[in-house]
């Protein structure tokens, strides 16, 4: 059999989201074509959030750009191209859009123009053309592209290119766990070159999600038959869909209010609840059960204007409220948000719980809390003061993962053996210790900011 060779120009650059998590950015070109791959900037609690370093001069040299999945340090920073002289088309998929520019507008508004303005945005969103799982679209002369599910959000995707017969996966974030809604990422049915893959969660042991799921609702179920309160702060984008999911299908009998980007989030989610964007177990589910939504039932209330003519007033009849209930809220890190408000009243109670759902990033209120703190700075009603809270109820850490485990990237390996893998997106202790690993008799090379690394 002839050795196949590899296209002896092709490089990948990071500009971001190499030797870290947040601001992705990747650049494969071959001295013919530059395609980029998500531009997304880094979220910093309290500081400005940082883009991509350095690519901003490339903008006008691109063929095509693709987005994995629209989590914002992915996707954040992509209207910029188009304001500094990119004219191409952006791809992605449809869910991923209806997310992403959810995400983009809610950017200016805590941001501003600091990246880009609303001419941008509407520029990008123009110019992007979706696709669908499985379609091969060509994106440059003779690069192709395919979008897989990876099973980590709403229509995220793992994308496979065929850069002029070299096959490159790109993961995008990845889970192999069975979540709610997917059956942990698809698995592409051929033999790849060059794989480029996430490696947040490093080695740590992923308790199966199952487990996690029965551990949260026991704990949960718990509190309500005390005749407490749960308090949930949860990811708008994920997350919050996965929770409801677990709670939905169990709990019928307490009231469960919905609050935040949540309920935004929920609307596009169920736009999308077919075979072709969610896996079956949940189709069936919605069968057995005759609901259109894993999210419309009797007992769930989103936090709207709907009930009372404000929010706030909603929210302080829910604190002042003896019953026992369940609020899911942003923001997940704990971070200034409607969850400050809820805190007010539920915090100072020790019979109630908080329940911790997602990875608390360095610097955030979350982080403080999971570390032990229990005086936290919360936002006062007009959100421009800050006061002093003593938090009595108990808080509990779920081991929720949205991320691939080192199990699930073994089993990827071996089915697409490929013979170049390049490791991004993860701190350079877990990509160190996947390193090791990761032997299937080739070595994985850790990616670093600019500085270019051949395929061949
Ligand atoms: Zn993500």
């Amino acid at each position: 059999m002839i050795e196949k060779k590899l296209n002896e120009n092709l490089t990948l650059t990071g500009y971001g989201a190499t030797e870290e998590v947040g601001r992705s950015a990747f650049i494969l070109e071959d001295g013919e074509h530059r395609v980029l791959l998500e531009a997304g900037i880094k979220l910093r609690p309290n500081e400005l959030s940082l883009s991509p370093e350095g690519l901003i001069e490339k903008a006008p040299e691109l063929d095509a750009v693709l987005l994995s999945h629209a989590h914002v340090d992915h996707s954040g920073y992509l209207p910029a191209l188009w304001e500094n002289g990119y004219y191409g088309k952006l791809y992605m998929t449809e869910p991923t859009l209806d997310i992403t520019f959810v995400l983009w507008k809610d950017h200016l508004k805590i941001e501003g123009r600091r990246h880009w303005s609303y001419e941008g945005l509407e520029r990008a969103y123009e110019n992007t053309q979706t696709v669908k799982y499985h379609e091969r679209v060509e994106i440059a002369p003779e690069i192709f592209a395919t979008f897989y599910n990876s099973g980590h959000i709403l229509g995220a995707s793992m994308i496979l290119i065929d850069w002029k017969g070299t096959k490159i996966l790109y993961t995008g974030d990845i889970n192999d766990q069975q979540t709610p809604l997917f059956d942990g990422f698809e698995m592409p049915d051929e033999e790849i070159d060059v794989l480029i893959t996430e490696s947040t969660n490093g080695i740590r042991e992923i308790i199966p999600r199952h487990e996690v799921n029965k551990e949260f609702l026991a704990a949960v179920i718990e509190t309500l038959e005390r005749g407490k309160k749960v308090i949930i702060p949860c990811f708008a984008v994920g997350r919050s869909q996965e929770v409801l999911c677990v709670l939905t299908e169990n709990i019928k009998d307490y009231p469960i209010y919905v609050d935040g980007m949540i309920n935004k989030m929920i609307a596009i989610t169920e736009k999308y609840l077919d075979e072709g964007w969610v896996d079956g177990p949940l189709i069936e589910r919605l069968k057995k059960e005759k609901v259109n939504s894993p999210f419309k039932y009797s007992n769930v209330f989103p936090i709207t204007p709907e009930f009372y003519d404000s929010t706030g007033e909603f929210r302080t009849f829910l604190g002042k409220a003896k019953e026992p209930l369940i609020i899911v809220t942003t923001s997940g890190m704990m971070m200034p948000s409607p969850l400050h408000t809820h805190l007010r009243f539920a915090a100072q109670d020790k019979g109630n719980m908080i329940a911790i759902t997602g990875y608390q990033a360095e610097g955030t209120i979350g982080r403080e809390v999971l570390d032990g703190k229990r005086t936290i700075q919360v936002s006062g009603w007009n959100r421009k003061s800050t006061f002093d809270l003593k938090i009595n109820a108990k808080v509990q850490r779920f081991g929720f993962s949205g991320h691939v485990s080192s199990q699930g990237l073994k089993d990827l390996i071996s089915t697409i053996k490929p013979k170049k893998i390049i490791m991004i997106h993860g701190d350079p202790q877990n990509q160190a210790d996947l390193k090791d690993k990761l032997t299937n008799g080739v070595l994985p090379v850790v990616a670093q900011r600019n500085i270019p690394i051949k395929l061949q």
